[in-house]
């Protein structure tokens, strides 16, 4: 190769980090973490072994999926309240068949846009049936019919798609409501036919925006039921 097309190629390898570098622009991220103390990391590893069958010395998860979500609380304190204790509210250890474990996720997006991360994203919390051995899960503040989601968080989603899609190999992004369609899917690991809660966040018509604005990273199709 002669010096000017090593140079020409030199320029186009460089266009080609800036483009990239300015669709992808890294969210600007606030570290909010909740508890997550020896008792939390006890009951998720617990959680991966009775419910998913994974015997794991650490609870980390490789990131598939981006599943998002609306927390129904109508205040970001209020939700980070709701996800903090490692135990769920009125956990009886001495029923057995019940994970003790809390509700949480790696993101909460605050409804003026501010992105929270919660957890480390290769922790795993428990915000989807099936699924939290490879879903990192964004919760939105808000989603009732007086709050619902706003454009901000839609941008802010949008934002951490674009930032987690290019970190990891993720193949799907779904709202919550879908989970279900993945009950016969690899990924679906959850053992109790009867455990399942009927979900619609965060709603079709906030899914319908973030993916549309994320088509580039094309996404497996949610598979049929
Ligand atoms: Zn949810």
């Amino acid at each position: 190769m002669n010096r000017q097309v090593l140079l020409l190629c030199g320029m186009i390898f460089l266009l080609g980090c800036k483009t990239s570098k300015e669709v992808f622009n890294p969210p600007s991220i606030i570290d909010k973490p909740i508890v997550f103390n020896e008792q939390r990391r006890e009951l998720t590893l617990q959680y991966m072994r009775e419910r998913y069958g994974l015997e794991k010395k650490e609870p980390t998860i490789v990131p598939k999926m981006i599943v998002l979500h609306w927390t129904v609380i109508p205040t970001l304190e209020k939700s980070f309240e709701a996800f903090d204790p490692p135990t769920l509210p009125n956990w009886r250890p001495d029923i057995k068949s019940v994970s003790g474990l809390n509700v949480s996720s790696q993101y909460l997006v605050d409804r003026d846009g501010t992105i929270y991360r919660l957890l480390p994203e290769t922790i795993m919390a428990r915000h989807v049936i099936g699924l939290n051995h490879c879903a990192i899960g964004i919760e939105n503040v808000g989603g009732t019919e007086e709050l619902p989601l706003t454009k901000a968080q839609v941008q802010s989603n949008i934002q951490l798609v674009n930032y987690l899609s290019t970190k990891y190999s993720i193949d799907y992004l779904i709202g919550h409501y879908e989970y279900t369609h993945f009950e016969n899917h690899d990924l679906w690991l959850e053992k109790d036919e009867g455990y399942r809660t009927q979900k619609t966040d965060p709603g079709e018509d906030f899914m319908k925006k973030v993916r549309e604005a994320t088509k580039t990273f094309n996404f497996e199709p949610v598979p049929n039921k």
